[in-house]
């Protein structure tokens, strides 16, 4: 039986995909180890979305070199966005590399893992599928608080700046009932929320059924307290959605909104198909129907063609909406995407750094004003972990996804308990816990 060591980086759907190689390896008799000291096969699940992302797997390919050339590892093998993204050029910076194999690929790692070790093999896939959304295969989770279900793969928006489009390919969405199914299964195993994922989730369709046809399904299973799903476009954001959350306790009060950019022409340039004017009436809509929501963004600094004007209206639209926090990123040029095709990147990258920095700083400002908005509040927490900063506290997270610091010794992780927010800063909110009143049981007088 032969031992893999696989490990994650990136994104959320990375995780997701890492739960479904472990359970295509395992079916086909190999063990996952958790270090690479006794592992016969290293895999590496890569992310590609920025240039620090590849830096990142060369310097770990590196490190793996000796131990390779020892014969102390026997496979190497590049998974996921990088490897579809830079394909046998990977193999040729990186000798030691033995598979590559992208993201539509995984049902045929076992085999082109024997064929490195029967035969001395190297193997490439690239295939990217229509049809692949590995909805026969049930992802192997570790326990938890969170389970992850990836409603659909691929992405067909071609934002100018994104590689997701070529590294995953088309869009196609998995059936509802493979979907809901899962979920039954992950609340019989315990877990208390789900996060739905997808490149652009309101884009899911199947047969006839949209993403809140979805999510009113989702609502309803028996014992799911938490739904949260990841990311919606703001081009098609269905407004029955927003209704569906407003009605449902557990349907989220969260909405992650990647704005990018706030000047209609960077956003013209990166393809997001939306104005400033419409981002702006969707923000506004969706407080007006859900207004306990919290929403959060994604921001890109120094996109080509950026202007000290266009960087200003993105400033602009942030103190307008207020996010509750947001990512914020200097743009780096992907190969392969319109953007490094058609556009100079010509922001220089000082002036990316530092427009980068004046975002940040505005967002903590707002962060911590709408974070202490919070303090007097009674919120329901769900118990995650242990906090990093105190392990005698524990880390929690609202409806709203901000991450509450309180002590509870006699309660756990997967714990609902009530706490009144007492303090918060600009990436935490501290609580104290609320003692449920002790119920006396009921005595009934018996007459004897
Ligand atoms: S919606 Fe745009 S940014 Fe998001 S994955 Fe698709 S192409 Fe990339």
């Amino acid at each position: 039986m032969k031992k893999v060591y696989l490990e994650t980086y990136g994104c959320q759907m990375n995780e997701y995909d890492s739960e479904l190689i472990k359970a295509i390896l395992e079916k086909n008799n190999y063990t996952m180890v958790g270090g690479q000291d006794d592992a016969d096969v290293v895999l590496l699940n890569t992310c590609a979305i920025r240039e620090n992302a590849h830096q990142k797997i060369f310097h770990r390919l590196d490190q793996l070199k000796a131990r390779k050339k020892r014969g102390q590892i026997k496979v190497v093998g590049i998974l996921g966005c990088m490897a579809q993204n830079l394909r046998q050029e990977l193999a040729e910076r990186s000798p030691i590399v033995d598979i590559v194999a992208g993201p539509d690929s995984y049902k045929r790692l076992p085999y082109l893992i024997r064929s490195v070790m029967e035969k001395g093999e190297k193997g490439f896939d690239f295939s990217l599928s229509e049809y692949e959304t590995y909805s026969d295969i049930a992802p192997r989770r570790l326990p938890g608080v969170n389970a992850w279900i990836a409603i659909m793969r691929g992405c067909d928006n071609f934002c100018t700046f994104c590689v997701v489009p070529y590294t995953r390919g088309r869009e196609r969405s998995r059936p509802v009932d493979s979907i809901i199914a899962e979920a039954h299964q992950i609340v019989a195993e315990g877990f208390k929320q789900i996060t739905l994922l997808g490149q652009n989730v309101n884009s899911y369709r199947y047969e006839g059924q949209d993403f809140a046809d979805l999510m009113e399904k989702m609502a309803k299973i028996p014992g799911l307290r938490r739904v949260r799903f990841t990311s919606p476009h703001p081009k098609d954001f269905p407004v029955r959605l927003l209704h569906l959350i407003a009605e449902h306790d557990n349907l989220c009060n969260h909405i992650h909104l990647p704005l990018q950019a706030g000047s209609d022409r960077v956003l013209e340039r990166m393809n997001r198909t939306y104005t400033q004017k419409e981002f702006l009436d969707l923000v506004e809509t969706i407080r007006t129907i859900i207004p306990d929501v919290s929403i959060t963004t994604d921001i890109i600094a120094g996109f080509c063609g950026e202007t000290e004007a266009d960087f200003q209206e993105t400033m602009a639209v942030m103190r307008e909406v207020e996010f509750d926090s947001a990512f914020i990123f200097k743009y780096s040029e992907r190969k392969n995407t319109i953007a490094w095709r058609k556009f100079e990147d010509d922001v220089p990258d000082e002036v990316k750094t530092e427009r980068v920095m004046r975002l940040n700083e505005l967002q903590r400002e707002i962060s911590k004003k709408r974070n202490r908005a919070e303090i007097g509040r009674i919120r329901e927490v769900l118990i995650e972990a242990p906090s990093k900063k105190n392990p005698q506290e524990w880390l929690a997270r609202t409806d709203q996804n901000k991450g509450v610091v309180f002590s509870a010794p006699q309660h756990r992780p997967g714990d609902f308990v009530k706490v009144k927010i007492v303090d918060a800063g600009t990436h935490t909110l501290f609580g104290e816990l609320i003692e449920e009143p002790r119920r006396l049981p009921i005595v009934t007088e018996v007459n004897v």
